[in-house]
């Protein structure tokens, strides 16, 4: 997998303030096409025409590549709610559109790469894998995401904390089949 990084990475100017904390991560399907470096030019756009406040993430990923757009231990605008925005790290699984590009195999294989990057996340913050650190968008905000998974991994149910819980519990046993596949290096260039 390819890492690339802004240069919010290289320059001492960041779009936000420290995280006091960080507890965990954010799995959000991004209901688009675009592939992780689709997003570096769709990015730059949004800072352009001074569109910042409509969302973004600290990183985008898909099957090849994983775009850093801001650093992790930074405050990001991507569920809607000051709290999450402040503790968690925003994963931005990409080309999540529904009946879009990818078939529902091409989007497990990005989702993979996405639990691979929770596991280096979570790794790196010397957090554990479970409930309270691995969490969907809904659970903070009012909205479908992540409507790919959720309609993979749960078919046409409804949202209620069992069903919240069951993908929930689908990531973590993912996120923790990569327990071993960090390195002190990988490690150094993930965040
Ligand atoms: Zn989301």
């Amino acid at each position: 997998m390819e890492h690339i990084y802004s240069d919010f990475y290289k320059q001492p100017v960041k779009i936000t303030e420290r995280k006091p904390d960080v507890l965990g991560v954010v799995l959000h399907d991004d209901a688009e096409n675009y592939q992780a470096k689709d997003y570096i030019d769709w990015l730059k756009k949004r800072i352009t025409n001074h569109e910042l406040e409509k969302g973004w993430a600290c990183v985008y990923v898909d099957m090849h590549t994983c775009y850093w757009f801001h650093p992790s231990e930074y405050t990001e605008w991507h569920c809607g709610n000051t709290f999450a925005n402040t503790h968690y790290i925003g994963i931005e699984r990409c080309q999540s559109k529904i009946n879009g590009v990818l078939n529902d195999k091409a989007f497990m294989r990005n989702e993979e790469a996405s639990f691979k990057i929770a596991a280096l996340l979570l790794k790196k913050y010397q957090l554990p894998v479970n409930r309270q650190t691995v969490r969907l968008h809904k659970e903070f905000f009012e909205t479908e995401c992540p409507a790919r998974a959720w309609s993979i991994h749960l078919g046409n149910v409804k949202t209620n904390q069992e069903n919240i819980e069951k993908l929930k519990d689908y990531f973590i046993e993912r996120i923790k089949s990569y327990d071993n596949y960090s390195s002190e290096k990988t490690l150094d260039i993930i965040g």
